[in-house]
């Protein structure tokens, strides 16, 4: 037995199932070569391809083997398997320009990552995974222009929020077929940690409300609970499309840990040095479903996610973690009426080094345009949707329960006078578009915000939410509000950026239909948006 397993890695051991295993065992472990004719009973790629954090000469390309995806270690026998890999220059591989082999790994529960190089900037490529007689389907990546190289066009999508109980992905199959997106921006919330419940609160009818489909399983807290919320996730053929259509760049919010964390601490009380075990758990889990770079391979219960991605001269991305770093919500958490902790100077949302790598990325930034890829909307929004509420009404957990922290990040860019600073988020489960200036509606602008809606958190939704007119009235520097699911669009030029919210009519039944619910459009100038 000893010299059977020594020999690993090997090519093609593809014991399928726990059935199959027990079966070649009962055999009086059969010989290799019986097990490699075996071959996977179901589909070892059943949680489709992936490619991520593309750079000029390539990007990462990604897989995990599960032939049984909901099952322990999805169906594979706790062994390395070598599967190969290929790249090409048209979307049916007929022109092969690099391979290579990789060993998937049951540390990694078959995760494979694999940092491609040495390709052309600014073209399509298409890749695939090979395991035996297996191939999983063929994803397209593609590569930015050269660093600083004039780039003139660029268009993009920004994702997240995808409670699978609460909505088909209806919204990630459209977006699958946009043409030529460049990337997609995920700001997190890919998974839901919660346990499975047959209904969940309905914030647009503010009535608790049937789920659409069922989580498996308790709320997660192991590694082998997120795997199988990430695998019951990456079931869903709208999510395997979409990202076999573009490169994510991927982030995380909350739910990829834990409702409303805050770097050591959740929010029920664990003891920071219990609550550690949990986040490890989840932010290798996170890594090994995510098409991310080594950089941001977790070390224990900690994982660098905030770094820079480039598109040319057009286009520097800051990619954000306003979770990992940031002090605890001030007042309790919540949203509701504010504290003077809001105002507490000692607070931040990125930590103080995360803060200067930011400031710094944008002071020395040439980029025509800035991005600030992050999560929590930055915009002081007063959320009072009650007639003759006296007081204003914060998300807690947004910047405006770290006002200090927003207010140097507004002044930073006021004050080198960076008019090209455009921030997108997510989270809030709506579309908003509005502006950041130094004075609520008034003063200087900082930056622009576009407020990503969900794939499917919130279910259905409806135009606007009840009492949600009064929010725009009451907030000049909101453009709009929009409650339905969707996604956003960015086309980026030298001149102009413009996007598009994208909604779909429902995500209760399949067939949901998109379309462009605004467009709204800025110049690198300072006078802030414009519909368009
Ligand atoms: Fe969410
Ligand atoms: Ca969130």
């Amino acid at each position: 037995m000893g010299a059977f397993w020594q020999n690993a890695p090997m090519s093609l051991v593809t014991l399928p199932t726990r059935r199959a295993a027990l079966l070649t065992l009962g055999a009086g472990l059969a010989a290799p070569a019986l097990v490699r004719a075996q071959g996977f009973r179901t589909d070892p790629f059943s949680l489709g391809v992936a490619s991520g954090d593309p750079a000029p000469d390539g990007f990462v390309i990604w897989t995990r083997l599960a032939p049984e995806p909901l099952e322990p270690h999805g169906g594979m026998t706790l062994r390395p398997v070598t599967m190969s890999w290929e790249i090409g220059t048209d979307d049916t591989l007929r022109t092969v320009v690099q391979k290579g082999e990789a060993v998937a790994r049951p540390e990694l529960g078959h995760a494979v990552h694999v940092e491609v190089a040495g390709l052309q900037p600014d073209r399509p490529y298409w890749y695939r995974f090979n395991v035996g007689p297996e191939r999983s389907q063929i994803g397209r990546a593609r590569t930015p222009p050269a660093a600083g190289a004039p780039a003139r066009a660029l268009r993009f999508a920004v994702a997240g929020c995808q409670a699978y109980t609460d909505g088909l992905f209806t919204a990630f199959g459209h977006l699958a077929q946009e043409a030529d997106l460049a990337f997609v921006y995920h700001y997190g919330d890919y998974i839901y940690e919660g346990r499975d419940s047959p209904t969940r609160w309905d914030w647009s009818t503010r009535r608790v409300q049937p789920v659409a489909r069922r989580h498996v399983g308790q709320e997660c807290y192991t590694l082998e609970d997120y795997r199988r919320r990430y695998a019951l996730y990456k079931t869903d053929v709208d999510l395997r499309n979409a990202h076999a259509a573009a490169p994510f760049i991927a982030s995380w919010d909350d739910h990829e840990i834990d409702n409303n964390w805050a770097a050591a601490l959740d929010q029920d009380g664990t003891p920071p040095e219990v609550f550690a075990f949990r986040r490890a758990a989840a932010m290798q889990a996170w890594y090994e479903h995510m098409p991310v770079r080594a950089a941001q391979r977790p070390r224990g219960d900690s994982l660098q996610l905030h770094r820079r991605l480039a598109w040319g001269d057009l286009l520097s991305a800051h990619v954000l973690d306003t979770r990992q770093y940031r002090t605890n919500q001030p007042c309790g958490d919540g949203v509701k009426t504010g504290c003077p902790g809001q105002d507490d100077p000692a607070a931040t949302l990125t930590g103080a080094a995360q803060e200067r790598w930011l400031f710094d990325g944008l002071s020395s930034s040439r980029a025509r345009w800035n991005l600030l890829a992050q999560q929590v909307m930055v915009m002081p929004l007063d959320r009072r949707t009650e007639p003759g509420a006296p007081e204003p009404v914060w998300n807690l957990d947004s910047w405006s329960g770290y006002r200090a922290s927003r207010k140097r990040l507004v002044d930073h860019i006021v004050d080198r006078k960076l008019r090209n600073v455009v921030v997108a988020t997510g989270d809030e489960h709506q579309h908003y578009a509005g502006e950041v200036r130094t004075r609520g509606a008034e003063g200087d602008l900082a930056a622009v915000e576009f407020v990503s809606t969900s794939i499917s958190s919130g279910g259905d939704g409806v135009d606007i939410r009840p009492g949600w007119d009064r929010v725009l009235a009451a907030n000049p520097f909101l453009k709009l509000v929009n409650d339905k699911r969707g996604y956003t669009v960015h086309e980026v030029t030298p001149d102009a950026w413009t996007a598009d919210l994208k909604v779909v009519d429902r995500v209760s039944s399949p067939g949901g239909a998109l379309s462009t619910r605004a467009r709204f459009a800025l110049a690198p100038n300072g006078r802030g948006l414009q519909s368009a």
